[in-house]
């Protein structure tokens, strides 16, 4: 069967040029296919502009840093080919700019190689990127929260690097999936690391607390964001090492993630998140925290 029929074709960028999503191509030597040797980045587009784009840039210069991959495009440079982008999806799916949220998929490997572990500083990067339309989560999962599941963190130790190698992310998500849940919760040494795709957020006595930014988890982009947030809600913030029993014993918990936002989780391993009347509902925090959000967003 030939897949690339039904492969959309919109726009995308690859190595210097703009073509056809379903006509890019990359070699079967490039790293990033052979040993899952990149990086990405994942940002949310809000009437057509690029949302905290400074942020998710400097996350990749870090990214890119942290895996040696030389690639030193400035974030202007990528600001304008992200415009042609997301104006050419806009056009292409036939909507107006202004009334869509879109998400850019930037990807960039040490490029193309004989295989062979050892690292090559002389590689040109491969570089690509393209636009898709968000799929925010739907009315009902706002309205009533989302289970989640909880799982050993068996992931590498270098969760702070944006890396394509996604296989232990894959098999992490699978846990929650096969339970019908939204995201798998992950503990390391009986600490809370994070989700699978999310940053993870525990309400107690009006604080608002995640785990140390440090290499077992990826620093969200919400990471500063609700930071900001909180400031403004005039709720304290506060990233610190985080016992199993702590989440367990929230008042609310909650997701983080470019697509999530901000999302109650109201279960957790089919257990109601919260207590008294409030037990297994989205709280007020979250409805504070998604409001303000949806303001930032404009
Ligand atoms: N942790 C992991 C492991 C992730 O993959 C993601 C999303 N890519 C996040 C956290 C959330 O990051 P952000 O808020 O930048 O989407």
């Amino acid at each position: 069967m030939n897949h690339l029929v039904a492969l959309p074709h919109h726009l995308c960028y690859l190595n210097g040029e703009y073509l056809p999503l379903n006509e890019a191509r990359v070699s079967v030597l490039d790293r990033g296919f052979i040993f899952g040797d990149g990086i990405y980045e994942v940002v949310p587009v809000y009437g057509g502009k690029p949302f905290r784009w400074a942020h998710h840039h400097a996350r990749m210069a870090r990214s890119l840093q942290e895996v040696r991959i030389p690639h030193a495009d400035d974030a202007a440079t990528w600001a304008a080919r992200i415009d042609h982008l997301v104006n050419a999806h806009a056009a292409h799916t036939g909507q107006r700019v202004g009334n869509i949220e879109q998400l850019i998929y930037i990807q960039i490997t040490r490029g193309v190689a004989p295989r062979d572990h050892v690292i090559d500083p002389q590689l040109s990067p491969t570089v690509f990127a393209m636009v898709n339309t968000m799929k925010p989560p739907s009315a009902e999962q706002r309205e009533h929260g989302v289970s989640c599941v909880s799982a050993h963190d068996f992931r590498w130790e270098k969760g702070h690097i944006k890396s394509i190698s996604l296989l232990s992310a894959i098999l992490a998500r699978d846990i929650s999936h096969q339970a019908h849940a939204v995201e798998t919760v992950m503990f390391r040494n009986g600490h809370l690391t994070e989700a699978s795709s999310s940053n993870v957020w525990v309400v107690k006595n009006g604080s608002v607390m995640a785990a140390p930014k440090d290499n077992l988890v990826l620093e969200g982009i919400r990471y500063g964001l609700l930071e900001e947030l909180c400031a403004q809600e005039g709720l304290s913030y506060e990233l610190r090492p985080i016992r199993r029993s702590e989440v367990f014993d929230a008042d609310e918990l909650l997701l983080t993630s470019a697509t999530k936002e901000v999302l109650p989780i109201t279960h957790l391993d089919g257990q109601a998140i919260g207590h008294g009347a409030q037990a297994g509902r989205p709280g007020p925090i979250y409805q504070r925290l998604y409001q303000a959000y949806q303001k930032v967003k404009q």
